[in-house]
């Protein structure tokens, strides 16, 4: 066995501790994982997953992205989380967030977007805030029941079980409330950075008109987020609460 493998175990067993002393009562409600564990958790999951797609190695794809992260990780709050933005060699229309910072923008992204670094700033700020409020490590916790603790007690694979699990949920949506906020904490997110934020106003028209052509081309995540008119009304009504105007919107 290697000595990553070990290591691995040892803090899968920490955490199954700590599941169980949830599970027979503990009130508190306290976190289930530490943030050294959420971030371990996110990138052992991220490797998986991007083993799976590829990575894109595009030159022009990936200086735009480590701008945007660079700005982005400057004003995420808490800012805990070691920010890791990378492009997915996959064509879908589409980004992902794991807990402890990774963020994938899939390549088919940008074509969409047609390289708009306001309109990428805004997706990456969007994903940013599932890191930073915890939806995506809440939703796991959330999800790491009784059934799961037997399997990671028993279990031979435990941590490849993990990372998939981990990598599903990641893919699904965190539910509205937690899609509205990314929304309009993501317009924080890039107006602090200095990029224009009216730009998300073309983002969700973008994904309007894309889903309308053909919704398969649309990746799960967008797919079932709220609603586009009411993301782009809630998004319209921030920009005029914060008087923010821009190339997309003027109040
Ligand atoms: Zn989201």
């Amino acid at each position: 066995m290697k000595p990553t493998i070990l290591l691995t175990r040892a803090w899968l067993l920490l955490l199954v501790a700590l599941v169980v002393l949830t599970v027979a009562g503990c009130k508190r409600p306290q976190r289930l994982l530490s943030t050294d564990q959420e971030i371990e958790l996110g990138r052992e999951a991220g490797d998986d997953f991007e083993r799976e797609h590829g990575r894109d190695r595009d030159q022009r794809r990936n200086e735009m992205l480590q701008r945007i992260e660079g700005r982005i990780e400057n004003v995420a709050e808490p800012p805990d989380y070691p920010y890791d933005f990378r492009v997915l060699a996959d064509d879908a229309v589409n980004a992902v967030a794991f807990p402890g910072g990774r963020i994938y923008f899939y390549r088919g992204l940008f074509e969409a977007l047609a390289y708009d670094e306001d309109q990428l700033a805004w997706v990456g700020g969007h994903e940013a805030v599932h890191i930073s409020r915890q939806h995506a490590c809440r939703r796991i916790e959330r999800s790491l029941g009784y059934e799961l603790v037997i399997q990671l007690i028993f279990g031979k694979d435990t941590a490849g079980e993990i990372a998939g699990l981990v990598a599903g949920l990641v893919l699904q949506d965190y539910g509205r409330d937690n899609e509205l906020e990314a929304d309009r904490m993501g317009l924080e997110y890039t107006h602090a950075a200095g990029y224009d934020p009216t730009a998300a106003l073309a983002v969700l028209e973008k994904f309007s008109e894309i889903q309308g052509e053909d919704p398969s081309d649309v990746e799960l995540l967008f797919m079932t987020h709220p609603g586009n008119t009411t993301r782009s009304d809630a998004v319209k009504s921030y920009l005029r609460q914060r008087g923010w105007s821009g190339s997309y919107f003027r109040p």
